[in-house]
């Protein structure tokens, strides 16, 4: 697939690598982290050569990239990035790689939405990391937001394998109509729940796409360190906020520590209900190993925790 001039990096792989095969070669594709990786797969099928970076379970906001990444990078036909800032590595990653890759960005053409505050807090060993940016990264919480995803993944895998493209652009009608799907069941089980039973609180922002569209609301602390003495106030304050908005359960992440949720969980008196994916997929034996798994599971361990009183 690959015949341009390569970066640096490349040269050495490229070495070895038969520059003329008479066999059409996959489609190199790298996906930052494995929520794109798995659209990345739906959308290219047994056409494309995919390698995820970040991995399941696994925090993209912390990332520390590997030299066999610059080499994937390298060799890779196109990219595939969320943006927003989420992966705060890439920038560096791409120019140290020398990739003369199709970069795409997956959240091109999505309604965003702005962080108010300019960005949001990460609990990591106990310590609150603000997360800078203009605008909320996590887009994918919404399933509206994914079918743009996806259009964007087959308009640039179209672009750099034309023979393709037919592939790629049934696979994206047929994975969008799944999506949809997905969209329908999400609204008509958070509608069949009490309107006063739809708030739980979450260790970091990661849900307000999935706020936004369908009508559950999100608290997380904002700021607090575990280790801190001026945490004890902002943790009284989130408690307030528990009891006034009556939210209904707590949940854990798969990406985020579980410390400070666990003294939120004493001092309010809510039990933590079960774990949330927020910006990682599970393990492939985990109940969140595909997107379309990770929405069910979001939004059913949601809906049981707050239709159980
Ligand atoms: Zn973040
Ligand atoms: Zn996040």
């Amino acid at each position: 697939m690959k015949h341009r001039i390569l970066g640096a990096a490349a040269c050495y792989l490229m070495a070895f690598a038969t520059p003329w095969a008479a066999q059409a070669e996959p489609l190199n594709v790298v996906a930052t982290f494995s929520i794109i990786g798995d659209f990345a797969a739906e959308v290219g099928g047994d056409r494309i050569d995919l390698k995820v970076l970040v991995g399941p379970d696994s925090d993209s906001h912390v990332y520390e990239p590997r030299p066999a990444d610059a080499i994937a990078l390298a060799r890779a036909d196109v990219v595939l990035t969320n943006g927003l800032e989420f992966e705060g590595f890439m920038e560096r990653l791409i120019a140290a790689s020398g990739t003369d890759a199709a970069i795409a960005t997956l959240t091109d053409g999505i309604d965003t939405m702005e962080e108010p505050g300019g960005g949001h807090y990460h609990y990591i060993d106990g310590k609150a990391i603000f997360h800078a940016g203009a605008h909320d990264p996590h887009a994918w919480q919404s399933v509206a937001n994914a079918k743009v995803y996806v259009t964007n993944i087959a308009t640039a895998f179209c672009t750099a394998d034309a023979e393709g493209c037919p592939d790629y652009e049934a696979n994206a009608a047929r994975y969008n109509a799944e999506l949809d799907a997905l969209d329908a069941e999400i609204r008509a089980s958070v509608a069949a729940l009490p309107e006063d039973r739809r708030t739980v609180v979450v260790a970091h922002n990661a849900f307000r796409y999935f706020e936004r569209d369908y009508g559950v609301q999100f608290l997380s602390p904002q700021g607090v360190s575990t280790e801190s003495e001026a945490a004890a106030a902002d943790v009284a304050g989130l408690i307030r906020e528990i009891r006034d908005r009556k939210a209904g359960a707590i949940f854990a992440e798969n990406i985020s520590d579980t410390r400070l949720l666990e003294r939120i969980a004493a001092e309010s008196g809510l039990e933590i209900a079960g774990t949330l994916y927020s910006d990682a997929l599970s393990a492939p034996d985990g109940p969140a190993a595909t997107y379309i798994a990770m929405m069910r599971h979001n939004s059913g361990a949601i809906t049981t925790a707050l239709s159980a009183k």
